[in-house]
């Protein structure tokens, strides 16, 4: 508003006569007259004049300080929008967003700040008239989040617009929207992945690699699984933008903006296909089912075609809707995606046949207007994402009285309790493993769920716990986060059809983090009629692997696949958080040979077959394409026969064995999905705890599979087994979703076979799975140590 004051008076001034002593001037010429809407657009920047190009361009992308640069620009000349650096990112870059609305609200937010808070806690309203002042003049709250795939570059710019046209626009849909929404825009939750990509695809441009993924993780640690982290909070990045926008803000709507294939859909918007993870409340889903639609229905009123809903994404895992849990929904937008900004040709007769839940070539009811195929760009792109985000905040403002009433009345209802629900949790603190009950009530924690100690001992089910127990009571507004990662899944059995094969599930279907986390917690059904303290804070451990650091430690060396597994930067990320000594081993390193003079174990990560032997196609410059070759399984073979120790992970323990020809056998091999199925599952998993690999571990523990061998021992004498599923089929599943568990009922998951003077240690499952199965480390970790015969 102030700078709209100086230039009218400015121009004011100009146009003033002369005071009386003054030189007479020469008169200047009247201006011709400019709307104030015209006014508006003409300070305030646009892309282009920061960026150098229109976001949308075909070849153009922009780095992140460049993006950094335009953000700054236009909230300092919008009166509109705020600028917020939230943190740093995993690399250094500067977390971001933007907070805009109108003028008057944005002189008042702490007032909307608190008005919210009071609707997310509705406990402490006294009286109704309480709670329908704070509706009345409370705002919807909306996070728009983007750009955390980082190769779904629409992403990159789609905020740029989206800003832009928030601050320049003066008509009506955009004035409601500022007056009745605070949105919160997160441009990037992945700063370092944007200059990562957009640095590549600029060096290949005009090459064979032109629009191809970068050779390395676009997130540092975690790449794609960044968006799996919204319960366990390992990435700087998901814990900065958790912290600081949606346990403050509490948003009603949170809306992340990603891309899928190229060949499905243009764009996907909600309502998810089942199933539907059943602690969200169902009014959630109702939102989400209204609120995708009615952006899809927008959409087509402007002529857009292809757009799916109810198809290919579920809502069973909370690792992306920490919103689900949290009073609000989640929205997830998926665009069709070009090669990165490179245009593509796609015919019709090139559409996949079949996506799930439609066929991008037939016209349904959840596919109204199939696209003719053809030119398709980033322009494409990220004009589905900008309408598509503010057709989301359009239903925002219209329906601000909708949106503030049903999350009042989804915080009341949790923090009356859910009828069938356990009363509470009791975790008990004797007895546990420490850094893994420091990490679960961490989660909880930072998920804004209250933990309170119990104040007298507790009798439950036989059982006695100690005063001082951790209680979780679900009578309280976020019980559902609790109740999700505290309880074992029963994933519904789906198939594609009738006594047909399973229909996969979007991701896993698993997250019982007292399983995967070693920790008891144990469910009260009524209320404990004891006492209990108010809210605690958690423990905190330390995490540390002494033996694997300094002089004396093993020299451990990583395998680092340019074709960028991401399970090769979840090991890594536990390793420098654990405090373990390593260095990367890049294929020219494994296919130069006499790998035992610098290392005395080599980590294989989780990676297919054929990915190690083959790595990135030739289209890669040199060092990139090409895997670790005849070459390097020479070496490693090599390695193996001088004394070295080999430790191969989930699918690199096929590789291993096939490649150095170990006496062992996957019963799993070229078994169909209606045979045996388990699409990421927690397993029981018997351990012998007198083998050194298994040293310190209890007899019984967990297997994270997923996709995994299952061995039989052909030459025992050659073959340790330290881990087996046990034998009874029945025991097999302790959360998620099996299929004809027989098949891996009492077979090895986790052997040492005994080659030339070394070994090589076969996991069967993933014993770091996204840094959650903290109860299976040590079997990493010792493997790590096991250099003797
Ligand atoms: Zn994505």
């Amino acid at each position: 508003m102030a700078r709209v004051l100086v230039i009218l008076l400015s121009a004011a001034l100009a146009a003033a006569p002369p005071l009386p002593g003054q030189q007479p001037r020469r008169r200047t010429p009247p201006r011709p007259r400019r709307s104030p809407a015209a006014l508006l657009a003409a300070r305030i920047p646009t892309p282009r004049s920061v960026l150098g190009f229109e976001p949308g361009e075909d070849r153009k992308l922009a780095d992140w300080p460049l993006l950094v640069r335009y953000y700054q620009a236009l909230a300092s000349a919008s009166d509109r929008m705020r600028y917020r650096e939230l943190g740093r990112s995993t690399l250094g870059a500067p977390v971001i967003a933007l907070v805009i609305s109108s003028p008057q609200n944005l002189q008042r937010l702490d007032r909307y700040r608190e008005l919210n808070a009071r609707l997310a806690d509705p406990r402490a309203f006294k009286t109704s008239k309480e709670a329908e002042d704070v509706l009345r003049d409370a705002k919807t709250v909306v996070l728009i989040t983007s750009g955390i795939h980082s190769n779904e570059v629409g992403g990159h710019l789609t905020p740029a617009l989206l800003a832009y046209r928030l601050a320049s626009d003066t008509s009506f849909t955009t004035r409601a929207i500022l007056d009745n929404v605070i949105l919160w825009l997160v441009p990037s939750l992945n700063p370092d992945g944007v200059t990562i990509v957009t640095r590549w695809y600029n060096r290949t441009l005009g090459t064979a690699a032109e629009g191809t993924d970068p050779p390395e993780l676009y997130h540092h640690y975690v790449g794609h699984d960044n968006n799996r982290d919204w319960y366990a909070f390992t990435q700087v990045e998901t814990q900065i933008v958790v912290d600081s926008i949606h346990n403050v803000w509490h948003p009603q709507i949170v809306h992340d903006i990603h891309q899928q294939d190229s060949d499905g859909s243009r764009l996907f918007l909600p309502p998810y296909l089942d199933p539907i993870e059943p602690n969200v409340d169902p009014l959630l889903v109702d939102g989400v089912n209204a609120l995708g639609t009615a952006m899809a229905w927008t959409l087509a009123g402007q002529g857009k075609t292809g757009i799916a809903i109810n198809a290919v994404y579920d809502a069973w895992t909370p690792a992306r809707a920490y919103q689900h849990y949290h009073g609000g929904v989640r929205i997830l937008s998926e665009a069709a995606s070009a090669n990165l900004a490179s245009p593509i040709d796609l015919p019709f007769d090139q559409l996949a046949t079949r996506g799930r839940g439609f066929n991008p070539r037939e016209r349904s009811w959840n596919f109204t207007a199939p696209w003719a195929g053809g030119h398709w760009t980033l322009r494409d792109i990220v004009t589905y994402q900008t309408d598509g985000a503010y057709a989301l905040l359009d239903h925002a403002a219209r329906y601000r009285d909708h949106w503030l009433r049903n999350f009042l009345t989804v915080e009341e209802r949790a923090a009356r309790g859910w009828k069938g629900w356990p009363y509470a949790y009791v975790l008990p603190r004797q007895h546990q493993d420490s850094v893994g009950l420091a990490t679960l009530l961490g989660i909880l924690h930072r998920g804004q769920v209250e933990i309170r100690t119990a104040l007298h001992p507790i009798a439950l089910g036989g059982q006695r716990f100690a005063a001082g127990s951790y209680v979780v009571v679900l009578r309280q507004p976020y019980a559902g986060f609790a109740k999700t990662l505290l309880e074992p899944q029963h994933y519904p059995d789906l198939r594609l059809y009738p006594g047909g094969p399973p229909l996969p599930p979007y991701d896993v279907t698993a997250h019982t983090l007292p399983l995967l986390m070693g920790v008891t917690a144990v469910p009260a059904r009524d209320s404990l009629r004891i006492g209990l303290s108010g809210p605690v804070e958690p423990p905190t451990a330390a995490v540390g692997r002494p033996a694997l650091a300094g002089a004396d430690a093993p020299r451990v060396g990583l395998y680092r696949s340019y074709a960028a597994p991401i399970d090769e930067g979840w090991t890594r990320w536990v390793f420098d958080t654990w405090k373990v000594s390593y260095l990367p081993v890049v294929d020219s390193v494994a296919r130069a040979g006499k790998l035992k003079d610098a290392f005395d174990v080599i980590v294989l990560p989780d990676q297919s077959p054929h990915e190690l032997l083959d790595g990135l196609p030739a289209q890669y410059p040199a060092p990139y394409a090409g895997g670790l070759g005849a070459d390097g399984v020479k070496a490693l073979r090599q390695f193996v026969g001088d004394g070295g120790t080999l430790v191969a992970l989930n699918e690199a323990s096929r590789f291993a064995t096939e490649q150095l020809l170990l006496p062992v056998r996957n019963v799993l091999e070229g078994v169909a999905d209606d045979e045996f199925y388990a699409p990421g599952a927690i397993f029981r998993l018997e351990l012998d705890p007198t083998d050194p690999v298994a040293r310190g571990m209890p007899a019984q523990s967990i297997a994270w599979y997923e996709n995994g061998p299952a061995f039989d021992v052909l030459d025992s004498s050659a073959v340790r087994v330290v881990g087996r599923y046990p034998a009874d089929a029945d025991k097999v599943l302790l959360s998620g979703w099996v299929l004809h568990p027989e098949r891996v009922a009492g077979r090895a998951a986790l052997l040492v076979v005994k080659v030339g003077k070394g070994r090589v240690v076969l996991f069967g499952f993933r014993p770091q799975y996204r840094g959650q199965s903290i109860a299976t480390y040590p079997l990493l970790f010792n493997s790590l140590q096991v250099t003797a015969p």
